[in-house]
């Protein structure tokens, strides 16, 4: 399916009301309550094109206007507001062992959300089939409410142009699926799919910590490690449609351990989820299931589970300064499971960071923890339709 507005005669005339529009948009979002006026002045569109652009969203319930009491005399000023759950968007958030499935509205706020368990022999068809199902028992569901569309955020090499997950690691039947053509012939819904810490960065973006910073990275630290880059506001795709690949950066490359990348001694291998857990239960004498039962053990005085925990900050903070040399990002922020991690673990990242940065400028930069928690994929997967519609309003009305 394609989106309104694609391949139509007088594009030049409908890409300016288009950008007009995201323009006009974009700004009532970010200054929640702004006047008409202060849209004409800070857009620099007309007040009778403003005009037209404001009635047309509310038109179709986006937006909404109230009239604010003062005691000026003359017309009093209207503040402008999107409405947040004017439209929903399904989310999608693949995992390794599970599916996570959410309605969300405009405001970021999650209105149901489900979890089906999976496993890594899934195929290419079952994996359709059973998102299908669930979107179209929740489109069901709620019927008669407006959906923007189907965000989806898969580990992995993704290719989100096409919207096709090329492969993932751990799982082996699935390979060069078209999620977007797919879903869209079978929902008549736009499909847009993002690589996991991609699709978290866009959910830092718009309403996590990275909502006032222009230029951010988000680590996420799961099974794998992998970065969503933020630069100018914008996300980062590269080319290809693959990059933020952190994990497979190498720490090792001569004797180190073998990567499903073909390199050795990635630092995935060292500090993921899967290594920290291990490397925990050995100190400690017992198996620890997740990173919650290790949180709980330091947080009882566990000294060499803490240590652990720390080493695991430290090399990532290794391969943090690599980032922060190149890209100069105000912010870090982490997510995944470590999060539960307190801030030993932040510590440990950031004595690295503010030692061996390039003139340790490194001392200026946040690193910091996600807060949107156990909802960062939903959101984020939220958030990857909400970028394209926010760019692009009029070819999803
Ligand atoms: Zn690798």
């Amino acid at each position: 399916m394609k989106l309104k507005g694609e391949n139509v005669k007088g594009k030049n005339q409908k890409n300016l009301k288009e950008e007009n529009t995201s323009v006009v948009l974009k700004l009532i979002r970010e200054k929640s309550g702004i006047s008409r006026a202060s849209v004409v002045r800070l857009t620099h569109l007309t007040p009778p094109t403003v005009s037209r652009i404001v009635s047309q969203l509310m038109k179709k319930g986006l937006i909404w206007e109230v009239i604010r009491n003062t005691k000026s005399v003359g017309r009093k000023p209207f503040s402008l507001y999107l409405n947040g759950p004017s439209y929903y968007t399904i989310s999608v958030e693949i995992s390794y062992s599970y599916i996570n499935f959410g309605i969300v509205d405009l405001d970021g706020k999650i209105v149901e959300k489900l979890n089906l368990n999976t496993s890594l022999n899934i195929s290419n068809n079952e994996l359709i089939n059973l998102i299908y199902k669930q979107c179209k028992s929740l489109l069901e569901k709620y019927k008669g409410s407006h959906f923007l569309g189907i965000g989806v955020s898969s580990p992995g090499m993704i290719d989100s142009e096409r919207g096709i997950i090329l492969s993932v690691p751990n799982f082996e039947n699935i390979a060069n699926l078209k999620v977007k053509e797919e879903l869209q012939k079978l929902l008549k819904l736009p499909v847009l799919i993002a690589n996991d810490a991609n699709a978290e960065a866009l959910g830092e973006k718009y309403f996590g910590e990275g909502k006032e910073a222009k230029d951010f990275v988000l680590l996420h630290i799961g099974f794998g490690i992998g970065a969503g880059i933020v630069m100018d506001s914008k996300l980062f795709h590269g080319n290809f449609g693959v990059s933020g690949e952190i994990g497979h950066v190498s720490i090792n490359y001569v004797n180190g351990k073998l990567c499903v990348c073909g390199n050795r001694g990635c630092v995935e291998l060292y500090a993921g989820v899967k290594e920290i857990i291990k490397n925990c239960s050995s100190v400690a004498n017992k198996k620890y299931s997740d990173l919650g039962e290790i949180a709980f053990d330091i947080e009882h005085g566990n000294e060499k589970v803490k240590r652990v925990v720390e080493e695991d900050g430290r090399l990532i903070g290794e391969v943090l300064i690599s980032i922060v040399n190149l890209l100069a990002p105000m912010k870090i922020i982490i997510s995944g499971q470590v999060v539960s991690f307190g801030k030993y673990f932040l510590e440990a990242i950031k004595n690295v960071i503010d030692e061996k940065s390039y003139y340790r400028f490194g001392e200026n930069i946040q690193v910091l923890f996600s807060k949107l928690g156990d909802d960062a994929g939903i959101v984020g997967a939220m958030t990857v339709v909400f970028d394209a519609f926010l760019e692009r309003p009029l070819a999803f009305l």
